[in-house]
């Protein structure tokens, strides 16, 4: 099936949850931002060293680098994309847009997963502790002080994409507080 979907919402909203349900069900593949970013850092690349700093604190990076990453994966071909933590800006969408439309695609549908902020501050923390107790590492910035940032960062530069996509007749949105299985649900209705 070759949809191209965008997963709109805040962090901690399940975007990544949902990205791997689809994945599995669809075969659609996911390209997170987030998790190119820390492959970056991981692998000690000049640009993972530039991002650690601005990642930590929980601030976008540059849309230049952000959508260089995306532009490097698009340019391999394939179809089927969940975005997933991209984009986060309008200038980000707007250079979707004309990298989809370079290939001959298209975005087909943009699903807001629709929580409230206190959920989200139970869900990092509790993923945080989750990983200290799998001694998995936890994410730098899966703190307090980062999460305040990353929701300011949302609200101010990610959620007017909700505006931009509904007046392109792509908006639709589930209940992100819902079970997993229930939003996974909702969401392959809406994809149906
Ligand atoms: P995520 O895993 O999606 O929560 O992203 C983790 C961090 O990576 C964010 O807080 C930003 O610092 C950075 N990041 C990921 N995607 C983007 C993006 N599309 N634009 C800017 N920064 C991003």
């Amino acid at each position: 099936m070759s949809v191209n979907i965008i997963l709109l919402g805040p962090p901690g909203a399940g975007k990544g949850t949902q990205a791997g349900i689809l994945t599995q069900s669809r075969g659609m593949v996911q390209l997170s931002t987030g998790d190119m970013l820390r492959e970056a850092q991981a692998s000690g690349s000049e640009m993972g060293k530039i991002v650690a700093d601005v990642m930590a604190k929980g601030q976008l990076v540059t849309d230049e680098i952000v959508i260089g990453l995306i532009r490097e994966k698009l340019g391999q071909g394939g179809s089927a994309f969940i975005f997933d933590g991209f984009p986060r800006t309008l200038a980000q969408a707007d250079a979707l847009g004309d990298l989809l439309a370079e290939m001959g695609q298209s975005l087909d549908a943009v699903i807001e997963l629709r929580v409230n902020d206190e959920v989200l501050v139970d869900r990092i923390v509790g993923r945080a502790e989750q990983a200290r107790a799998a001694g998995q590492p936890v994410r730098a910035d899966d703190n307090a002080e980062s999460l305040k940032t990353r929701l300011m960062a949302y609200y101010k530069q990610t959620s007017p994409l909700i505006g931009y996509y509904h007046a392109k007749g792509l908006l639709k949105a589930v209940d992100g507080l819902n079970e997993i299985d229930t939003v996974s649900a909702d969401i392959a209705a809406l994809l149906a």
